[in-house]
């Protein structure tokens, strides 16, 4: 089976479709993976919710996804984010709503457990440090977990004797799947934070048993202007220029 996994779309379409035609480059899949937050920042929320809904797929909630239905309160986000949040919520249509409503907090797949942010807190924590890693491979029981929300690609490594590792997650290498549990992030489709603007994902091949990182280049420009002519903060559409 292939897997492609795909996390932190935020309503940015522009980086959905080239991610999605940079996947069938690759060859089918069978299953989407979707680690929550499709929508928030950008500015085609309704349309990066029906483009998922068209694919077979499974999806976690995220923060955003939660807050752009009233589930979570705006206060515990910054003031552009809340910004883009309300502007959100007054763009979906009551099948979205129903949608967003409808997501769970953890799924599990094929040895694989989803979540948005970690296992241990599947919507608000941010798994990028060895010390929280280390404490949240207690929180699954799968060989392997999918975390988003930071929006870095990484990977953290329990090795059989316990002891937990750090390894970078690029597109040259594969990470290949053995006995060590591993916490994986495909980093971010709508809002790279690692530095570089390109939008990011991962496929799963289960019978190679390898998990692949893949960057694609798609109009940042065009989803910039979109959220200027919204009136979306200012910043989140500078910040997509530099993958920050
Ligand atoms: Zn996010």
């Amino acid at each position: 089976m292939r897997y492609a996994i795909i996390a932190d779309i935020h309503a940015n379409l522009a980086a959905f479709k080239a991610v999605l035609k940079d996947i069938e480059r690759h060859g089918e899949v069978d299953e989407f993976w979707c680690l929550g937050d499709i929508v928030g920042y950008g500015p085609d929320p309704g349309q990066c919710l029906e483009l998922l809904r068209r694919l077979r797929h499974v999806c976690v909630a995220g923060n955003h996804d939660l807050a752009a239905i009233g589930r979570l309160d705006l206060a515990s986000f910054n003031p552009d984010a809340a910004a883009a949040i309300r502007w959100t919520a007054q763009q979906l249509d009551p099948q979205d709503v129903q949608y967003l409503e409808g997501l769970p907090s953890v799924i599990k797949r094929d040895g694989f457990t989803l979540v948005h942010g970690s296992p241990r807190e599947p919507v608000w924590e941010y798994l990028v440090s060895i010390s929280s890693a280390r404490e949240n491979f207690a929180y699954f029981e799968s060989p392997f977990c999918l975390v988003g929300h930071s929006h870095v690609p990484l990977v953290f490594r329990q090795a059989e004797d316990g002891i937990c590792s750090y390894i970078p997650f690029s597109t040259d290498i594969g990470q290949v799947l053995g006995r060590s549990r591993l916490i994986i992030n495909p980093g971010g489709v709508g809002q790279p934070r690692d530095g570089d603007p390109r939008a990011s994902y991962a496929i799963y091949d289960s019978d190679a048993g390898v998990v692949r990182l893949y960057r694609v280049a798609y109009d940042i420009n065009a989803t910039q202007l979109k959220m200027m002519k919204q009136n979306l903060p200012v910043r989140l559409s500078v910040r997509l220029a530099h993958g920050v």
